[in-house]
C-alpha cells in the first residue's frame, strides 16, 4: 500500500514563479505596458503564450530560456525531500499538478536529475514552434468554477487517482505539497486521513488559516511548512505507523 505524493511546482518545489522568471530574458528585464496589462483574470495560458510570442519576437531563443529557468532555486529542503522519496519509492507514488508548462518543468526535472522522481506530471502542454516560439497550451477543459479556465487541479487529482484505482492501485493516503490560490481546490478532495501541506506564508496557508476547523470545505489534516526537511519528518513518521 503506497502513499499519494502530489507536488505543486512553481514556488513549491521551486523557490520562485518561472512564469514570472521567464521576464528576466525581455529586453531590459521587463514587458511593455501594454502587455503587461492584458492580463484576464482566469485566462493565464493565454496571457503566458503573447508573453512567450513578444520574447521570440524580441529574438530570445530556447538556450536563453532555458538558462534563466534552470537557474531558478529550489525551495529549502526541497532536493533533501525529492532525494528522500526516492529512496523511499516503495513507499511513495509521486506525481506533480502545476499550471506551468511541460517544457519548464521537463528543462528543470532534466537538469536536476529527478525526472525518476516523479510518476507523471499533469502540466499546460508546451513547444517551440518552427519561428522558435514557445507555444502553450490549456491543460484540459472543466466545468470547475472555482479554477482558472485551463486547469483545475482537483478535476487532475481525481481522474488520476480514479485511474490508479481502475489499475488496482489503491492509495493509504494522499499528501498535497503546494502554495498557491490554485491549490485549495485539489485540497477540498481531501479526505480525513490525507494530508494538505501548505507552505507558511502563501495564499494556500493564509487561505486555510481562514476556514472554519470542522464542518467546512476542508477534511483533512492540515500541516505548514517552511522547509522539504519539515516534510521529511512528517512523512518518516507516516510510513513508521
Ligand atoms: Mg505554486
Ligand atoms: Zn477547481
Amino acid at each position: 500500500m503506497k502513499i499519494l505524493l502530489v507536488f505543486d511546482f512553481d514556488n513549491t518545489v521551486l523557490d520562485d514563479n518561472s512564469d514570472t522568471r521567464i521576464v528576466q530574458c525581455a529586453p531590459e528585464k521587463k514587458l511593455p505596458i501594454e502587455l503587461q496589462d492584458s492580463y484576464q483574470k482566469g485566462f493565464w495560458t493565454e496571457f503566458m503564450g503573447r508573453v512567450f510570442r513578444y520574447l521570440g519576437d524580441k529574438g530570445v531563443r530556447e538556450d536563453d530560456m532555458k538558462r534563466v529557468v534552470t537557474s531558478m532555486p529550489f525551495t529549502p529542503g526541497m532536493v533533501e525531500l525529492l532525494n528522500f522519496v526516492r529512496k523511499n519509492r516503495d513507499r511513495f507514488d509521486c506525481i506533480i499538478i502545476s499550471d506551468s508548462n511541460s517544457v519548464f518543468i521537463d528543462w528543470v526535472l532534466k537538469a536536476a536529475n529527478f525526472h525518476d522522481v516523479f510518476d507523471k506530471v499533469f502540466t499546460n502542454p508546451a513547444a517551440f514552434d518552427h519561428n522558435g516560439h514557445l507555444t502553450v497550451e490549456n491543460y484540459h477543459t472543466h466545468s470547475c468554477t472555482r479554477c482558472p479556465k485551463n486547469l483545475c487541479k482537483k478535476v487532475v487529482l481525481v481522474e488520476f487517482v480514479d485511474s490508479q484505482l481502475q489499475q488496482g492501485v489503491n492509495y493509504t493516503q494522499v499528501v498535497y505539497i503546494g502554495d498557491g490560490g490554485n491549490d485549495f481546490c485539489p485540497v477540498t478532495f481531501l479526505k480525513k486521513n490525507d494530508v494538505a501541506m501548505a507552505r507558511k506564508g502563501y495564499t494556500l496557508q493564509k487561505t486555510l488559516s481562514r476556514m472554519p476547523q470542522t464542518h467546512g470545505p476542508v477534511e483533512s489534516s492540515v500541516l505548514v511548512w517552511s522547509s522539504g526537511v519539515e516534510i521529511i519528518s512528517h512523512l518518516q513518521f507516516l510510513i513508521k505507523v
